[in-house]
């Protein structure tokens, strides 16, 4: 591939260790990856102009269902608790098919393209009328985003005491040689990989216990990493206690769901032992703020696993509960939320920012991603400043202070899948087309 290099940045936020950022900035590209940055460099490559712009490593988002793209501010579901919400949207989302999972994950991916994501995992647990992982991870390809798709699954339907409908669930041999099946068409464990697989019961009060510890041992068989949601509010701990006789945090141990290669979404009611707990075994946490506003599950103590050395990254969750999927306005959110809670000095801008960057990127276990230093793949995100909504700022926090809130560029693995606020693969007026006409015969 020719090299590729953006000259001349305003800044270049590098989110190294040491939170360097450079005023008027180079970046060169070469095969994928950052091959230089500093001041003066050359290239007989392509150069693009990066004055008025500032520079950021492309942002991670670690807790999606992309399937919910199309079930976005439906009737009933917009003013429930969490169990009522998922009682609500079952039934609706029962009546997907391949169609409406590839067209609502390549909503969605756009979405997080145009607000500056170079890197997206997605938790997929429902797989009605033929529906597979496969369909998403075709539209990822398609938009070019960086992509780690989990293999999710429900087990326990209402009649065995779970909360989805026995529709929607699987038998869980079925479950476990499809996890293999997508593994091994999929998987790719090199740095620079382009698709990773994990697996992801969809949470603990709709699969078995034995198929939280079945699926642990077969993502260490095969080397991949864990996903699942806990401890999301406090329904959700009710239940544990009454079904499982213990907190989240004890039953995820119990059955092997700690570790570095594992990560649990919200996580908003761990207690002081299981942020311990997680902070020892390396266990990650998507936090996911819009959601866990929209849902009112409450308020994740991150300022409290971040001091406890957890790995905290950020995620937009569905957008049956967000509804919006804009990562960089997550990080915004991530940073009022804190607030509310703990203090105005609880998270910078600054520190919001590193959540959605090298946060995530320790979280999907990415040290090659997530900063802007020489080695590390060429995922970069670039956001105009010289417009109206950063017109009179004095410093580079304003890309989560202020705005704006979607790139001018956006370029994965070196290769440009935003152009002038445009994307590059995919036309997203047929596709918003295509969407608007997919809800409307699901809501029909
Ligand atoms: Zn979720």
């Amino acid at each position: 591939m020719p090299e590729t290099l953006l000259r001349g940045a305003d800044v270049v936020v590098t989110m190294d260790d040491a939170g360097t950022e450079l005023a008027r900035a180079d970046i060169l590209i070469r095969d994928g990856v950052i091959a230089a940055v500093g001041q003066g460099l050359a290239t007989t490559g392509t150069v693009h102009d990066m004055a008025g712009c500032v520079v950021t490593p492309g942002l991670i988002n670690t807790h999606h269902h992309l399937y919910q793209s199309l079930t976005r501010a439906v009737p009933g579901a917009q003013d429930a608790l969490l169990f009522g919400w998922l009682r609500t949207l079952y039934p609706i989302w029962a009546r997907f098919g391949p169609e409406e999972m590839f067209s609502s994950a390549l909503t969605g991916l756009v979405e997080l393209a145009l607000s500056g994501c170079t890197l997206t995992s997605d938790h997929l647990y429902l797989y009605p009328n033929g529906a597979r992982l496969d369909d998403t991870i075709a539209a990822a390809t398609e938009v070019g985003l960086r992509f780690h798709p989990t293999r999710g699954s429900m087990s326990i339907g209402e009649s065995a005491g779970g909360l989805p409908p026995d529709s929607l669930v699987e038998a869980e041999s079925k479950i476990l040689k499809d996890s293999i099946r997508v593994i091994d068409a999929f998987h790719d464990p090199r740095p620079g990989a382009m698709v990773r697989v994990g697996l992801a019961p969809c949470s603990p009060f709709s699969v078995s216990r034995e198929l939280m510890r079945d699926t642990a041992l077969l993502a260490r068989d095969k080397g991949v990493m864990l996903h699942t949601h806990l401890a999301e509010n406090d329904e959700d701990v009710a239940y544990s206690l009454a079904r499982f006789g213990c907190r989240p945090g004890q039953y995820a141990e119990d059955l092997g769901w700690t570790g570095a290669d594992v990560w649990h979404a919200h996580c908003v009611k761990l207690d002081a032992g299981e942020i311990d707990l997680f902070a020892r075994s390396r266990t990650g946490i998507s936090h996911c703020p819009c959601s866990n506003c929209r849902l009112g599950s409450g308020i994740a103590p991150v300022r409290r696993m971040r001091d406890a050395g957890v790995n905290v990254g950020l995620g937009v969750d569905g957008s049956a509960s967000n509804d919006s999927g804009n990562l960089i306005s997550e990080a915004r959110q991530a940073m009022l939320l804190s607030r509310v809670a703990y203090g105005a000095d609880s998270m910078s801008a600054r520190a919001a920012l590193r959540l959605a960057t090298r946060g995530g990127a320790a979280v999907l276990g990415r040290d090659d991603l997530g900063q802007i230093t020489v080695g590390k793949r060429a995922d970069l995100a670039v956001w105009d400043v010289s417009g109206i909504d950063s017109a009179g700022s004095w410093d580079a926090a304003a890309l989560v202070l202020a705005g704006p809130t979607h790139v001018r560029d956006l370029f994965v693995e070196g290769r440009q899948v935003v152009a002038q606020g445009r994307m590059t693969t995919v036309e997203t007026g047929a596709l918003a087309a295509r969407q608007r006409r997919l809800a409307l015969a699901l809501a029909g």
